[in-house]
């Protein structure tokens, strides 16, 4: 399946709020994401609307989510993409210093029917002017208590 439609005025699949021409929609065109969050933001729309190519250039090339296994890689990334609900996603903290940084986000995903929805802590990298997942460690935080 190729990359699904990301309207420019409609609501941003990252649940920001904005409409998707204010927010990621620019990263996913190919401008650098500000922050660790506008990224972390970027990437889970990338995941929504099945832009495989952005997840894999936005992933740290140095750090352990990165597969030199290319082909491999996206068809792992693709599955992902195309098999899981993206539902929602809340950003609880987000936070940079100097090229690091760190975002807290729950995101609310359903697979075939089931909730797989998880929490992390994800860590970021800015390398060449360009933020970068590096990877997260799951976190045991609740589920949104008052929508
Ligand atoms: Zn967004």
């Amino acid at each position: 399946m190729s990359v699904r439609r990301l309207s420019a005025n409609a609501p941003c699949r990252c649940d920001s709020g904005r409409k998707a021409k204010g927010c990621c929609l620019p990263a996913l065109a190919g401008t650098s994401a500000l922050t660790p969050e506008a990224l972390m933001r970027s990437r889970y729309t990338a995941y929504a609307v099945g832009n495989i190519a952005y997840v894999m250039r936005t992933t740290d090339p140095a750090g352990p989510k990165a597969n030199p296994d290319a082909q491999t890689w996206a068809a792992e990334v693709r599955q992902f993409s195309e098999n899981v609900s993206f539902d929602g996603l809340e950003v609880r903290a987000a936070s940079a210093s100097g090229d690091t940084g760190e975002v807290t986000f729950f995101a609310t995903l359903a697979h075939a029917g089931t909730d797989v929805s998880f929490g992390e802590r994800s860590r970021f990298v800015r390398r060449d002017g360009q933020w970068l997942y590096v990877d997260g460690d799951r976190l045991a935080l609740p589920p949104k208590v008052n929508p």
